[in-house]
């Protein structure tokens, strides 16, 4: 089965820009004989900071609604009132996702759910800021409820305070958890908001098929330099085009239990890598200090004292031996980077 694909920029800025990524888009799904089921556009935009663009609000409404009769796409768009719901739904948007930052919000995602309660529309539910599955079970719980047309959830990465390669942490156990708990329900992965640029996107769009989601949501803009928003993370058209044409679908139904525990282990060796390139940092730091001071690089002691933390007396006798080694590896290349 082909993932299912959501494509358009993460704010519309102009009538003009809208049209134009639509039309490209349009053209490229034609010619590969592929499916958008939606054409993605941001109306209101939650914004950390309050002088960043906010989105065109209600008046790209009748743009979205021009790209969905021009171009045949089915549009979604970002509500977090009731109010937006009554306006997307004037203008026809009958496809609304409840982002990140709405969804650590109980109260707000129960005033959108009876908003939409019976209605046909279809509800992307994005996770929560905060990896707590229950908390995004819970939002995806108060739309089924509501008996809309259709839930699907949306995995974008979680907030995390710790400076980490992606714009959000891929916690990919967390959408795999979610997907056990609701087998039926749809996932797709936002590649764009977890990666926060284009630079992972293909890895993480492929990686998230391996893990069997559903689809992909990807933002996608004509100039992304010139986006008033998310600008590094956007791709163009014929970007979007070349990521697609890259993956690799596979039809197999995957084995949850080993897809859970290789998603655990991408969690650890994520965790790895950014300790690494931290540790690398503080290393630069220390040879600075010891050079100011004079004082020699290697300190034979200290280190042996680092050594007896880690290694306690009753572990395992080959994980003590790695992790020596390991240890040895590190002290070294430390030592080397002090000298150069
Ligand atoms: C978006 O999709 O444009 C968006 C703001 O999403 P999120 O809630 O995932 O940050
Ligand atoms: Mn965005």
């Amino acid at each position: 089965m082909k993932p299912l694909l959501i494509a358009g920029p993460c704010a519309a800025e102009s009538e003009q820009q809208l049209l134009e990524t639509a039309r490209q888009l349009h053209e490229i799904v034609f010619v590969h004989n592929w499916e958008l089921a939606f054409f993605r556009a941001g109306v209101w935009k939650p914004r950390s900071n309050p002088d960043s663009f906010a989105g065109m609000g209600e008046k790209a409404l009748p743009w979205l609604a021009r790209v969905q009769r021009e171009c045949g796409f089915a549009v979604c768009t970002e509500v977090m009132t009731p109010e937006q719901v009554a306006l997307c739904e004037r203008y026809d948007i009958h496809t609304l996702w409840i982002g990140a930052r709405t969804g650590v919000d109980p109260i707000a995602v129960q005033q959108l759910a009876d908003a939409v309660k019976s209605k046909p529309f279809t509800i992307l539910v994005k996770n929560p800021m905060v990896p707590d599955v229950k908390l995004w079970a819970g939002n995806v719980e108060r739309f089924l409820k509501a008996n809309v047309k259709q839930v699907m959830a949306v995995h974008r990465g979680f907030a995390d305070s710790n400076e980490n390669v992606y714009r959000n942490a891929p916690c990919w156990n967390i959408p795999i958890d979610l997907k056990v708990q609701y087998p039926d329900l749809p996932i797709l992965c936002d590649p764009s908001h977890l990666c926060g640029h284009t630079r992972w996107i293909p890895q993480i769009a492929q990686l998230a098929l391996v893990y069997g989601f559903d689809g992909l949501m990807l933002e996608c803009h004509p100039q992304p330099d010139q986006a008033l928003s998310d600008a590094d993370q956007q791709v163009t058209p014929r970007q979007w085009e070349e990521i697609i044409e890259s993956l690799v679908f596979k039809n197999n139904v995957p084995n949850r239990e080993l897809i859970k525990q290789r998603a655990l282990l991408e969690n650890v060796d994520t965790q790895l890598s950014e300790l690494l390139a931290r540790r690398f940092q503080i290393v630069d730091e220390i040879a600075r200090i010891k050079k100011e001071n004079n004082l020699p690089v290697v300190q034979p002691q200290q280190w042996q004292q680092v050594c007896k933390r880690y290694l306690k007396p009753g572990q395992d006798i080959q994980y003590q031996e790695f992790i020596e080694e390991f240890l040895q590896i590190l002290h070294l290349h430390s030592i080397k980077k002090q000298q150069s």
